[in-house]
């Protein structure tokens, strides 16, 4: 125990410093009540001693002694006895005797030192009388031995008086301050990391000096409940954010995830019928690119409100992503009622609102389908949930490949497209295991010199049953599964290999373009990836050119102008891919670190019937000239096609009508009998186009 801390403790406490008084004070006055009468007692009855001793010497002394002659013994007068007088019955005296002693008769002198002295009159019976005896008693040492006495007393009391009140103090402190102080030091720690109870605020009692400390102590108590109520808030915030989106205040997807296992619950108990409904904006991202994001983000929490006051309350409206909502609606009919629904969904989303002088009005498409008549009944219910949301996607998809602002309810067809779909993903993942893959390469020539530039490499996929399945088919099932990262990666090194073996056999200036998926590019292994390639070629890093389609660019645009920079000063070049079709900001198209655009094979194709084709062609080619990038024109098909690109101030063409894509093989050969050679950089001469026909031998 440190005294120290415990004195100043007590000495704080008033509580203390009144108990310890008190049982000091106590403890005084009890000492003082006995001890003062027996020294009274004690003082009385030793003076009662001295006189009856007093008094029986003088009285042996003088007893039947005639008063005429009276014989006075040596020794009568003593400390005690200081002095005698001695009268008979007619007040004569007989004696009178001590050295401090003048006595008159009838009055007694005191003697001098008469503060101490004290007369004592006692009879005796004489011969023939009785006589009176004044004894002058000495009450000096008597005195002074009962002063004494006091004193030590005294000097016990105050003793024992000090001793209980440090014990009543060491008592306080150690069985009330020290219990007090332990419990609000526990209290502050509970408050700081505990949920737990909290205990009952104590009563304070004014003017106690606990009241300070019960004061903290209730202080606490009233902190750790609010921090309690705080975390109470909290965990009702976090409960809510965790399955709530924060823009629209809807439900997430979680908590639909939720709501939909316990819809397909109750339908199959109650036999009711549900439908889902997934609602999807139209070119929001256009809208998003066109008005900012916070235009976009407006308008996405007013449909979302839109939605929900539309519907009733045992229904659903949840967010599931940026501007896909999804709307359970329980008790459906039949699936004309769930039409009628979506056909409400429609008006409602896209009826026009205004917003700071805005009047955005979104379009959207919506995907629906039906429980339980649109799900395979005899699985597991853990599935039917997913079943149906993945059904009404598959019908969303169909709203938005046929056009979009419309809906569409799943049905028979969808289901053996999506079972398809299904098939290939699974066929997909033991395609690159098995090698099956094959990489493919598409000449392209410089229209001016007819050299070979190079080619573009594209991925073929031999199914052992289906035969060659187009990229098309694949590419995107490869993208959504992630596969198309290992995918992608085994291209790029077959395409560098391959040119770096065709630079082995002498084609020194001949490039490849690979196509890179969005999903590569978004996956921030992309550079990595690339260098290990070119590394493991050796192939120098400008006869590699990356191609990302212009969709897949306006996707992100300013996070895709980071990774396009970092590629860039790596040294290999960079393409975009059927530009005209992906909306190109031009704003953007300047921030670009681009040398090439690729012409859309779309606007090449019908370029001698449509002027819209030309015009767009020609602005491509302007664009191009404007900002110094090469632009390669793709899907050229016949002479007249070449011709006008030719005229147009086209560089580079690629297309059937130069080569189909050639196996690797075929490139070679195709190389070797091409007659123009292959494009180094200081040959510029202008030849003539031989028919494409002549050399190309090729399949496909
Ligand atoms: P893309 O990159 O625009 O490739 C050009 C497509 O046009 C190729 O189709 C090519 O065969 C075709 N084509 C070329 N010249 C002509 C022509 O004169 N007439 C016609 N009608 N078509 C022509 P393909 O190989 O079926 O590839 C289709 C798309 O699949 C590619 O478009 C590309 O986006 C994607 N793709 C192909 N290979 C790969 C790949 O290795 N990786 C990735 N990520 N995507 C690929
Ligand atoms: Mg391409
Ligand atoms: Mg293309």
């Amino acid at each position: 125990m440190n005294f120290r801390a415990l004195t100043a403790k007590v000495y704080r406490s008033r509580t203390a410093r009144t108990l310890s008084g008190s049982v000091a004070l106590a403890l005084f006055v009890v000492q003082l009540a006995v001890f003062v009468p027996s020294v009274f007692n004690e003082y009385e009855s030793s003076s009662r001693q001295q006189s009856s001793i007093e008094g029986s010497l003088v009285r042996t002394a003088f007893r039947y002694s005639d008063p005429d002659a009276l014989e006075i013994p040596e020794t009568l007068l003593n400390q005690s006895l200081v002095g005698l007088v001695l009268v008979d019955e007619s007040g004569r005296l007989l004696l009178n005797m001590g050295e401090t002693l003048d006595y008159e008769h009838g009055s007694g002198v005191a003697p001098e030192n008469s503060r101490w002295i004290h007369a004592e009159v006692w009879e005796i019976p004489a011969e023939s009388m009785t006589l009176s005896a004044i004894g002058f008693l000495d009450r000096r040492d008597l005195t002074l031995s009962v002063i004494w006495k006091s004193v030590g007393f005294l000097v016990f009391s105050v003793l024992t008086t000090l001793i209980a009140a440090a014990v009543a103090m060491l008592g306080a402190a150690r069985w009330y301050i020290e219990p007090m102080e332990r419990l609000i030091s526990l209290l502050r720690a509970s408050r700081e990391n505990s949920e737990g109870q909290v205990p009952e605020p104590i009563e304070v009692i004014e003017g106690n000096d606990l009241s300070p400390l019960a004061e903290e102590f209730n202080g606490l108590i009233e902190a750790q409940r609010k921090a309690a109520r705080q975390v109470k808030v909290k965990q009702q915030y976090l409960e809510f954010a965790a399955h709530h989106d924060p823009l629209t205040h809807l439900p997430n997807r979680l908590m639909f995830e939720d709501a939909l296992k316990r819809t397909v619950h109750e339908s199959m108990a109650s036999q009711l019928k549900f439908a889902i409904f997934l609602v999807d904006l139209d070119n929001f991202k256009f809208f998003n690119d066109q008005y900012g994001h916070l235009v976009g983000d407006k308008m996405v929490a007013e449909v979302g409100n839109r939605l929900r006051t539309m519907m009733r309350d045992i229904d659903l409206v949840a967010r599931l992503d940026g501007d896909e909502f999804v709307v359970i609606q329980k008790d459906v009919q039949d699936t004309e009622s769930a039409e009628e629904v979506a056909r409400r969904i429609m008006s409602v989303a896209t009826a026009p609102y205004e917003y700071r002088g805005f009047t955005l009005k979104a379009a959207v498409s919506v995907g629906i389908s039906c429980f339980p008549d649109d799900v395979h009944a005899q699985q597991a219910e853990e599935l039917l949930g997913e079943e149906i949301v993945n059904n009404a996607a598959v019908a969303l998809q169909e709203s938005k490949s046929n056009g979009k602002n419309q809906y569409q309810l799943f049905n028979e067809k969808m289901r053996l497209r999506l079972t398809a779909r299904i098939r290939l993903e699974q066929d997909l993942k033991m395609a690159l295991q098995d090698g099956q893959f094959e990489v493919y390469y598409q000449p392209k020539i410089n229209i001016h010199t007819r050299q070979c530039t190079g080619a573009e490499a594209l991925v073929r996929w031999r199914h052992p049953v289906n035969g060659y399945v187009s990229p098309e088919a694949f590419v995107p099932v490869a993208e959504e599964t992630g596969m198309i990262i290992e995918l992608g990666a085994w291209i790029l090194q077959t395409a560098c290999d391959k040119t770096r073996e065709l630079q082995q056999l002498g084609y020194n200036g001949l490039n490849v373009a690979v196509n890179i998926s969005a999903v590569q590019f978004t996956d921030g292994n992309l550079l990595p990836m690339v260098s290990k390639a070119l590394e493991q070629s050796r192939l120098s890093p400008e006869l590699l050119e990356l191609e990302i389609t212009e969709s897949a660019v306006m996707h992100d645009p300013e996070e895709v102008i980071l990774s396009l920079h970092e590629l860039s000063e790596y040294g290999m070049k960079l393409a975009i891919d059927d530009f005209g079709t992906g909306y190109s900001s031009l704003a953007y198209l300047k921030r670009f670190p681009v040398n090439t655009l690729k012409i859309d094979r779309a606007f090449i194709t019908d370029i001698s019937s449509d002027n819209d084709d030309v015009a767009i062609v020609e602005a491509v080619l302007g664009l191009g000239k404007h900002f110094n990038m090469k632009v390669v024109a793709e899907g050229v098909e016949d002479e007249e096609q070449l011709n006008f690109l030719k005229s147009q101030g086209c560089d580079i063409a690629q297309g059937y009508y130069i080569s189909k894509p050639l196996s690797s093989d075929q490139y070679t050969h195709w190389l070797e009998r091409w007659p123009y050679g292959v494009q180094s950089d200081n040959q510029t001469a202008l030849l003539e186009l031989p028919q494409p026909s002549e050399v190309n031998g090729s399949r496909e």
